[in-house]
């Protein structure tokens, strides 16, 4: 079976073509670079995903907030849900964590506010 992507780990959008058998990806075109190849086998098997979003801090700022790393893409609902729910206090800095270990990933602060 063969799978057509479009390859998101860069703004070039290389076109891809992934050849999966048995549940596998057994060869991967179309990529310009390892990135490529590393992100249709990931795709094709287990989709992960950043999440950026926005929380409202107590006081009603909105913070803008994002996974320090990718979580399954099936998870990626839930873990809105629970992103939504937080309402940090300020001051905060870029790169603090606002809750830890959402499906693996921390959500981080992506901006200072004071
Ligand atoms: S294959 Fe490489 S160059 Fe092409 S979009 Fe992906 S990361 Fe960018």
């Amino acid at each position: 079976m063969k799978r057509e992507l479009t390859c998101i780990v860069c703004p070039i959008g290389c076109s891809l073509v992934a050849e999966i058998e048995d549940g596998k990806v057994v060869s991967v075109s179309g990529n310009t670079c390892p990135r490529g190849k590393a992100y249709a086998e990931t795709e094709c098997v287990a989709p992960k995903r950043t999440v950026t979003t926005t929380v409202r801090c107590i006081g009603g700022r909105i913070l803008p907030v994002k996974t320090d790393r990718t979580i399954p893409k099936e998870k990626v609902f839930d873990a809105m849900k629970i992103i939504n729910n937080l309402h940090p206090v300020l001051p905060i800095s870029a790169g603090d964590i606002i809750m830890k270990d959402v499906f693996g990933s921390n959500i981080v602060a992506v901006k200072n506010m004071f």
